[in-house]
């Protein structure tokens, strides 16, 4: 099975994934935690991407492309995959499709989490106070500044994936403001035609 999963940042797309992953024992290839490792390793990717990281903006499309290739080629990924956080722009998508193509597989489904974008800084605050409490560390593109701005850069760059995938009848859109176990169980209703 291949998934893509599309919404806004704070969505809930890393949440259902891992819900995803643990249910049907297929790897979440999450481009910002691939990113975030590449940073606290100092490679040259994570030192390229950590500004731009932080200051909530897209990293480039060849260096995303660049880490997904590699990532696909691997073992795990053989039953399938579910991609969180990419495609994230329309280069994204279409050097996707010609990955997928050269290796002769196809996308299974795309699922949209549609989330009302006046309720996400609220939800990221929290989402951030709760890390706080359990004493876990809080993402710094969590800050609510930044968190505007990562926004910003999903409805300029990447709102048009969504039409993209719609175009060829792929998406599946899922409430993603109901409670977290209501959206497992729309996701997997979704998923049974798959
Ligand atoms: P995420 O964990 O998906 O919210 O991603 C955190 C940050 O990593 C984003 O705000 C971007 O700076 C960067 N990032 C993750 N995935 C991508 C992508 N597909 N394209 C460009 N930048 C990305």
């Amino acid at each position: 099975m291949r998934i893509i999963f599309l919404g806004p940042p704070g969505a809930g797309k890393g949440t259902q994934a891992a819900r995803i992953v643990a249910k049907h024992g297929i790897p979440q290839l999450s481009t910002g935690d691939m990113l975030r490792a590449a940073v606290a390793a100092g490679t040259p990717i994570g030192v390229k991407a950590k500004a731009v990281m932080d200051a909530g903006g897209l990293v480039s499309d060849e260096i995303v492309i660049g880490i997904v290739a590699e990532r696909i080629e691997e073992a795990d990924c053989k039953k399938g995959f579910i991609l969180d956080g990419f495609p994230r722009t329309l280069a994204q998508a279409e050097a996707l499709d010609v990955m997928l193509a050269s290796k002769g597989l196809s996308l299974d489904t795309v699922l949209e989490l549609k989330v009302d974008q006046s309720k996400l800084v609220g939800r990221i605050v929290k989402r951030a106070e709760e890390a706080r409490a359990a004493g876990q560390p809080v993402r710094k593109d969590d800050d609510p500044e930044v968190f505007t701005a990562r926004l910003d850069a999903y409805n300029r760059d990447t709102a048009v994936v969504t039409p993209y995938y719609a175009a060829r009848g792929q998406v599946i859109e899922i409430d993603g403001m109901q409670p977290i176990d209501a959206v497992t169980a729309a996701i997997e209703t979704a998923l049974l035609g798959h």
